[in-house]
């Protein structure tokens, strides 16, 4: 018989209960009992939803992040942090996110701490909070939480599997801070990790889930020697290791993973279908194999006919031996499709999420086990649902697909080099030496967030509501004048999302009401829909933008999304390639710089603030990515005049590994962030010849601080030493929109006095 299991649920309830319990604690407006107590609700609800599931994830609940809650477990806590006499749970709040509830405060400093590191988790948008480590850390068992949940699981009839980080991955994730390695921690580790299972042992429960999803990366001889080393170890313990991979194929790591020493690997079948019979035959024959079938990284139904004809074979060749689940944990998936109302009823008709994955997975169940007879209305339910998707008119449009068919690498052409364009941009232009501009954005004040949501609602009409936006970026024009900036923006304030915006106005973009997905902590984002070829109505940017112009003979910045970014911030299609969708965005958005230019904008900004976060896990997989980013980026932006100055934005400056794809971009001039680390990430160009303008960002807009002239002229003059002076720009890291004025104002005051002292000193000193 084959048995289902789930990898992991998503923890913020399907109304967002947790964001709002944990921001009301933080604040110190309910107490410590009552987060609690919301807690052991949504673990309730969430076991609930698994019902007819056959092993249920304990564990991957938590209040925050499940790497910090295992650095907990592991008793790996910052120094900063140790002998905080509090609640555990106030101390694990303080290292993720620098404090805990004000009533919390302990023998705590009334700053707080250093909040710890955090960074993406894998290639999703999901953060975790970094483990530090260093050459003298020590590990100390602290089961208390994971046994109370499993307590709680097991008093309400539940079929328990823990779910943990398993060593190999808990230290590769981690950051040693001092120059020591972390690999030499291993030994330390593994006794606490076999205490850890002993625990768990104790309490009955027999199957583990054990995370090594480093295992879809490229590792190094000593960590793949890591995991024989610490399997072996394991291996001792009585509990039954599932040691789970996901978000991609072993290639490479596949003997290894075949060859550890568990009860059962589980291999994501949704992006390495083609390695289970590879894996059948390296594994030994009293292995549990789970294969991840249901994909935990999109919205999509799956093709239940499709996958059973494939699954049939596997489970009359597997037996008992064959678990099915979801590819990775529902944590990247919203909570319930059936909280949506709004949502267009045929576009809800192709779609999952959470608790729908999990009835997917019960229906594959009954059929491998009973014969599809047993489940024909649903099977048949999914396939109707299917076909209407495929079929469907708004899904496919011809045009769409006939212009990405006629795409040639002349579409992303400029039509001349660029020091030919620079002269000529120069001469209509006319900008001074270190010119400074914005990034886009500017301080969303109450007033226009009230404005957009009454249009919205349908409380004011669109005159009304136009005059309000309108009234908005006035202000912003009158601001940039006195602060004597020398390329404008209008200032965003009818976008509440740079990539919302846009794809509301684009055809073949669905939005859900309360489709939010964990992005850190409390944070939630709600990522919208690409289903359907992409295609531009009409004009989405042009009238704000001539408006903002109309106002000033300063050079307006045209501002948009680009193709890459939009697809990266979007839960994107499974029936065609990325690159594809990507192609048909950048076709979209061109149509959109073709009518700045049109309407006389000189300079046309493109984000591509995602960029750099879709490269894929492994780096020998990144050239061809970059390769298709890169040529819809060229497409979107590069069919203007020479005499069009385009710009892209990044908010980040890690650029060493992918300078060269960047300056392929052949934008005229790219602004990224660089504030914070002192101008330090800018030693790429230091080997690399960055041929364009740049703007190295000297303001750093995370931070309320404000950047004195001094230290502005500073940071320019370190940029200065690796680029020359004639291509730097001056500006903010990125947008202004999370500031207040009261903090802009005097931060570009002392942006714009430095840009002219730095003008008059290099006229002083030739
Ligand atoms: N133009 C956008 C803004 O200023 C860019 C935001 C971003 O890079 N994340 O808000
Ligand atoms: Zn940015």
């Amino acid at each position: 018989m084959v048995r289902t299991h789930n990898l992991g649920f998503p923890r913020i309830g399907a109304d967002r209960e947790l964001k709002f319990a944990q921001e009301a604690y933080w604040k110190g407006q309910s107490s410590r009992d009552q987060l609690k107590a919301v807690g052991a609700d949504l673990r309730c609800l969430n076991w609930d939803a698994h019902h007819g599931i056959d092993l249920i994830p304990v564990g991957d609940f938590s209040f925050y992040d499940q790497m910090l809650d295992m650095s907990f477990t592991l008793g790996n806590l910052p120094e900063r942090v140790r002998g905080y006499r509090g609640d555990v749970l106030d101390n694990y709040f303080r290292v993720a996110r620098g404090r805990s509830a004000p009533a919390a405060a302990g023998n705590d400093n009334p700053d707080g701490v250093a909040a710890g590191e955090m960074t993406k988790w894998f290639d999703t948008n999901y953060h975790y909070i970094v483990p530090e480590f260093r050459a003298d850390t020590t590990f100390d068992l602290d089961a208390s939480r994971l046994i109370e949940q499993i307590r709680e699981a097991t008093a309400s009839g539940i079929n328990v599997k823990p779910v943990i980080i398993g060593p190999v991955t808990y230290l590769a994730l981690g950051k040693a801070k001092d120059d020591s390695g972390r690999l030499a921690l291993l030994p330390r580790l593994l006794p606490v990790y076999l205490q850890l299972l002993e625990a768990i042992a104790s309490e009955g429960v027999e199957w583990v889930q054990i995370d090594e999803a480093i295992l879809v990366t490229e590792l190094e001889p000593t960590w793949k020697q890591a995991f024989e080393t610490a399997y072996q170890s394991l291996s001792s313990s009585r509990n039954k290791l599932l040691l789970t991979t996901y978000f991609g194929p072993l290639l490479e790591n596949l003997s290894l993973v075949a060859g550890l020493p568990v009860a059962g690997v589980h291999l994501d079948a949704v992006n390495a279908r083609d390695e289970v019979q590879a894996l059948i035959e390296q594994l030994p024959a009293d292995r549990v194999l789970s294969l991840g079938v249901i994909n935990g990284r999109n919205i999509w139904k799956a093709d239940l006919n499709g996958l059973l004809d494939w699954l049939e074979p596997v489970a009359k060749q597997l037996g008992d031996r064959l678990w099915i689940a979801p590819s990775c944990s529902l944590l990247h998936v919203p909570v319930d499709l059936d909280s949506e109302q709004k949502l267009d009823g045929e576009i809800k008709s192709w779609l999952a999420f959470a608790k729908q994955k999990l009835e997917e997975l019960r229906t594959l169940k009954s059929a491998l086990n009973d014969g599809r007879d047993a489940v024909r209305a649903q099977l048949d339910a999914n396939q109707a649902a299917l076909q209407s998707r495929r079929q469907s008119p708004r899904v496919n449009n011809p045009t769409v697909k006939a212009a990405v068919a006629e795409i040639t690498s002349q579409l992303g052409q400029r039509k001349s080099l660029y020091a030919l364009r620079a002269t000529k941009q120069a001469a209509i232009l006319k900008l001074p030496k270190y010119p400074t501009t914005t990034i886009g954005s500017f301080p969303q004040t109450a007033e226009i967030r009230r404005a957009r949501s009454q249009f919205k609602a349908g409380t004011i009409d669109e005159a009304t509501y136009r005059a309000a936006m309108q009234n908005e970026i006035a202000r912003c024009v009158r601001e940039q004048e006195a602060l004597g900036l020398d390329v404008f923006v209008h200032g965003e304030a009818e976008r509440n999302d740079m990539v919302e915006y846009f794809g509301e106005q684009l055809e073949g973009y669905a939005f859900s009401e309360l489709g939010w997905v964990q992005s850190y902590g409390s944070r939630c984002v709600k990522p919208p829909i690409l289903f359907g070829d992409i295609s531009r109505p009409q004009a989405m940017t042009v009238k704000w933008i001539k408006y903002a112009q109309s106002l000033t003979k300063k050079p307006m910045k045209g501002m948009l999304t680009g193709p890459v970014t939009i697809l990266n911030w979007s839960f994107v299609r499974d029936d065609q390639p990325r690159s594809v969708s990507c192609q048909q965005l950048a076709l979209a958005i061109r149509a959109e710089v073709l009518d700045l230019e049109q309407a006389g904008v000189q300079i046309i900004q493109i984000d591509e603030a995602a960029l750099r976060e879709g490269l894929p896990l492994r780096r020998s997989q990144w050239q061809e990515y970059l390769t298709w980013a890169v040529d819809s980026y060229r497409i979107c932006a590069n069919g203007v005049k020479d005499e069009t100055q385009i710009h892209t934005h990044m908010c980040y400056s890690e650029f060493n590994d992918i300078i060269a794809a960047i300056a392929q971009m052949d934008a005229d001039a790219i602004t990224i962030e660089t504030s914070r680390s002192d101008m330090e990430l800018l030693e790429v160009f230091e080997t690399f010849n960055y041929p364009n303008q740049i703007g190295p960002g000297v303001y750093d807009i995370h931070s309320p601080n404000i950047p004195s002239e001094q230290q502005i002229i500073a940071l320019m003059q370190k940029a200065a030493e690796r680029i020359p002076s004639e291509r730097l720009w001056v500006n903010p890291d990125c947008g202004l929109k999370t500031r207040q004025w009261e903090e802009v104002i005097p931060a570009l005051t002392n942006m714009v006095s430095a840009a002219r002292k730095l003008r008059a000193g290099d006229r002083s000193n030739t």
